[in-house]
């Protein structure tokens, strides 16, 4: 028995009390409730092309290979997931535009996926960061929350109505969208214990409705609030406004870690490997290699029904985030959360200034609390905390988020806070090493400098009040034209500056040129 037939009125008795709401309020209307929430025979007008189909704001003119290289502006790794991901979405939606242009829809199997990965390691990103790309509204839900509050008719309904929210109601841009939902793994039968079996099937057979093709009344049928406002609008408009979504060009991504589904996967082949002499064994042996071989065989072993499973035809995997992973992600990806540290700090007047070493030390202890990326967020608040409370209220221009304040963010800032010099030599070492680096990218010729050097530098730039950076663009301006010569004429493309070259940076510069016309000749 479902539970929301203990738990929720049904239907008919909200409709009854609505009724008699109203009829308390405004004597006898003459409303017909019950067919609010019913299929809208204008919107969905029979046979031949129907109107509705012509997608409003979609002009989706993208290849899977645009799709992939804008996905790794944000998403790092994940390459797999990100080919499989951008090939469904570049055919559902070309399909659509098919369908919109000649009104030709038939034969086409939507590519609904199934997201296999654990947690934090950019599954919902992923599919967010699609969304926004192609210009269709996105959901998230969580099929916990139908599993453990028992299923409830209309429920993954909801999900489909809240398309239409975030389309800012317009209902055709709602009919294109992408609902993603996660923690489908808790749906699958076998692994559940008692009642939550019922659930479980009755949260995927509500979801394989969904799925195929079904029209979503726009109020939910056991809303109270919704079928009062439907009221209210008869009342104001003198008719019932009937609307539904239809659900055929919704994209479905499923999710979850599927825990136990490598066993599953192993075991099948490890099954056809007998009597394969010397076959490859990776898939058996590492986690992340047997999912990318998952099958759809596997989720039925694993608990879910075959016509669910069915109207999923594409798996897409996405894999544990290393500790190189997380250093990616803070240093290169477009939506760092580095950045909002960096402006947090600026709007005090202060430079916070991320180090490698720094970012590699939050990396390895965002990699200790296995939840992929989600521990970063935590990780930098603990490490920055008190900085972000102290320090504007200090003399404190610049400071370095090297290793040695990831490890230790309290002693490191004590020293700060006693001597506000404290890490000027690293602020100093790091920008030093941003114009080597960005001295490399514009000219492709790497200036190496020692470590007596890069004192020197930071020395030269506290006493003339100048950045590290300000020093060395005067001691090598002329470093560009010289060096691009040596470069062209002998192939070299690395220079070592000393505390000496400093000392003298034409007089070396010119000495370098002269040796490689020696070399010449
Ligand atoms: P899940 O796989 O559980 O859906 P999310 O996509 O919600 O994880 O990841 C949580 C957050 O962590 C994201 O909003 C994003 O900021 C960050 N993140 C996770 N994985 C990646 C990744 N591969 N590249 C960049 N950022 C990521």
């Amino acid at each position: 028995m479902n539970h929301h037939e203990t738990l929720l009125p049904r239907p008919e008795e909200i409709r009854r009390e609505v009724e008699e709401f109203l009829r308390k309020k405004y004597g006898p209307t003459g409303i017909n409730i019950s067919a609010v929430g019913q299929p809208d025979v204008l919107h969905t007008d029979g046979e031949g092309q129907n109107p509705k189909d012509t997608p409003p704001d979609i002009h989706f003119d993208l290849k899977p290979i645009d799709i992939k290289a804008h996905l790794d502006r944000y998403v790092i790794s994940q390459d797999d997931a990100k080919k499989v991901l951008a090939t469904a979405i570049c055919d559902h939606y070309n399909h659509i535009m098919h369908c919109s242009k000649t009104g030709e829809c038939q034969d086409y199997a939507k590519q609904n996926i199934i997201l296999v990965g654990p947690t934090g390691v950019g599954k919902t990103y992923l599919v967010r960061t699609l969304a926004e790309l192609v210009g269709v509204p996105f959901v998230k839900g969580d099929a916990t929350k139908y599993s453990e509050t028992g299923y409830v008719g209309g429920d993954v309904e909801d999900l489909v109505r809240e398309l239409v929210d975030k389309a800012g109601g317009n209902l055709r841009l709602a009919e294109y969208g992408i609902i993603y939902l996660d923690e489908v793994d808790k749906l699958a039968t076998t692994t559940n214990l008692f009642g939550r079996d019922v659930s479980g099937h009755g949260v995927q057979r509500g979801l394989l409705k969904l799925m195929e093709e079904t029209e979503v009344p726009l109020r939910s049928p056991t809303d109270m609030a919704s079928q009062l406002q439907a009221a209210m609008d008869y009342q104001a408009k003198g008719k019932v406004e009937r609307k539904t979504i239809n659900t055929r060009h919704i994209m479905f991504i499923v999710s979850g870690a599927f825990t136990g589904l490598t066993d599953i996967i192993r075991k099948r082949l490890g099954g056809t490997q007998i009597g394969f002499m010397g076959g490859d064994h990776t898939a058996t042996e590492n986690p992340a290699e047997a999912l990318s071989q998952a099958k759809a065989t596997d989720f039925m072993d694993y608990g879910f029904e075959a016509e669910f499973v069915g109207r999923l035809p594409i798996i897409a995997v996405c894999r544990p985030l290393t500790v190189d992973d997380l250093y990616k992600i803070l240093k290169e990806s477009a939506g760092s959360i580095i950045r909002q540290y960096v402006a947090a700090f600026k709007a005090y007047d202060v430079e916070a200034i991320f180090t490698d070493e720094g970012l590699r030390c939050l990396a390895e202890k965002a990699y200790k609390e296995q939840t992929g990326a989600r521990s970063l967020v935590g990780i930098c608040e603990r490490t920055l905390r008190d900085y972000k409370y102290e320090l504007p209220n200090t003399t404190v221009k610049q400071f370095a988020v090297d290793a040695a304040l990831v490890k230790d963010p309290c002693e490191v800032l004590q020293k700060i806070l006693t001597a506000p010099g404290y890490n000027e030599t690293q602020v100093g070492a790091e920008l030093v090493e941003r114009y080597e680096k960005a001295f490399a990218d514009k000219y492709h010729i790497r200036l190496r400098f020692s470590t007596d050097a890069i004192a020197a530098i930071v020395q030269r730039a506290k006493e003339t009040g100048q950045s590290p950076a300000q020093v060395c663009d005067q001691l090598f301006h002329d470093y560009e034209y010289g060096l691009t010569l040596i470069h062209k004429k002998t192939g070299c493309s690395e220079f070592q500056v000393t505390r000496e070259v400093l000392q003298d940076p034409v007089g070396a510069l010119d000495q370098w040129i002269r040796k490689s016309y020696t070399s010449d000749s």
